[in-house]
């Protein structure tokens, strides 16, 4: 209790919970704890609703036999948590206090405070920081196939990575694109057998292996013309004509605000303890807890995300519960 400001007067403005991020875990721990009354106000942050919402058919989420489009199960999970009593707001994380509760979120213009805090900032795409990529994004290069797929139509284009992104991607592609090229730095693919099969298999798709992008073509015209390649073995370079690159290579997670506030490991994700507890200097931070894609380098699953945002809100209403709340 002696961490909670005592005066009833500062009590209402201060916050039982804030999640911070409205992704598949962050929209689960509201769902949790608007059920146990906590009125959580989730922060949506720089990309509201997640990966999901710009992903197309899930095909793994337990319960939906014929699989559920991502933007529909995140609105189907704002719903759910706002039924219960849930506030979403736009906006984003500029500043935070975690010195000591209850810790202060500068968000926008506005100063929240709360009692305890839910990180679930998810993780963004991730790019291979050219100069001539950066140069060119939205003038033909893309990290989001949903979103700007349709201006690939009857186009040749590219498509980088080896992962299931890349391969989700490179499919989804095929209904607007003439021709994608699959560019994959490796000689191995990362991706799960079942979609590198669906790939292979598909007539409009090409790969190529043990190739790196090394210049996107078309910085001057500001219009993608190609991609400058180098073969990894043979250190051949050759030149891919393509109107449009799209990135699948993973993601970083969303942490770079908690460095020195929380331990993260070397990559930049959320060091946890017992799953969902932060922790600074290896010791537990009492009242912060992780979930989703921001600590969760192995599985980064819809529904292990789902699963880590339920844990952290049972663990918020628990120490809400033992400091006498
Ligand atoms: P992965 O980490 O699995 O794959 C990343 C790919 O990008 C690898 O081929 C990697 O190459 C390549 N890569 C990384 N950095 C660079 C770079 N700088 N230049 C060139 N290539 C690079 O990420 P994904 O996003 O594909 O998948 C993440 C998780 O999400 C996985 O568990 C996956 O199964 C899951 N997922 C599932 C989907 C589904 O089931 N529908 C859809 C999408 C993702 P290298 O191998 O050389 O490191």
């Amino acid at each position: 209790m002696s961490e909670i400001i005592a005066t009833s007067a500062a009590q209402s403005l201060i916050r039982d919970t804030v999640i911070l991020g409205s992704g598949c875990s962050g929209l689960t721990a509201a769902i949790y704890a608007a059920r146990s009354n906590l009125k959580p106000l989730v922060v949506e942050g720089h990309e509201p609703g997640g990966q999901l919402s710009i992903t197309t058919l899930v095909e793994n989420f337990p319960g939906w036999p014929d699989g559920i489009q991502g933007p529909e199960l995140i609105e189907n999970m704002k719903k759910q948590a706002t039924r219960f009593g849930a506030e979403l707001r736009m906006g984003h994380l500029d500043r935070i206090d975690l010195s000591q509760p209850p810790f202060r979120l500068q968000i926008g213009s506005e100063e929240v405070l709360t009692r305890t805090l839910i990180i679930a900032s998810g993780a963004s795409a991730r790019w291979l920081n050219l100069p001539s990529e950066q140069a060119l994004i939205g003038y033909g290069v893309s990290s989001c196939a949903t979103c700007d797929g349709f201006f690939a139509s009857g186009k040749e284009i590219a498509v980088i990575g080896g992962g299931d992104s890349a391969m989700e991607e490179a499919l989804f592609l095929t209904r607007f694109a003439k021709k994608v090229t699959l560019v994959n730095r490796s000689e191995q693919f990362r991706a799960s057998k079942i979609m590198l099969e669906r790939a292979i298999a598909h007539p409009q798709i090409d790969f190529m292996t043990n190739t790196t992008v090394e210049e996107v073509l078309g910085v001057e015209e500001k219009d993608v013309k190609g991609l400058r390649l180098k073969n990894r073995q043979s250190g051949e370079e050759s030149t891919l004509p393509i109107s449009f690159m799209f990135l699948g290579i993973g993601h970083e997670p969303n942490a770079k605000a908690f460095r020195g506030l929380i331990d993260l490991d070397p990559d930049g994700y959320i060091l946890t303890q017992n799953d969902v507890y932060c922790t600074l200097n290896g010791q537990v931070l009492p009242g912060v807890y992780a979930c989703g894609d921001i600590q969760d380098r192995r599985y980064r699953q819809a529904i292990t995300a789902a699963g880590s945002g339920c844990m952290a809100a049972l663990e918020v209403e628990k120490y809400l519960e033992d400091h006498g709340r």
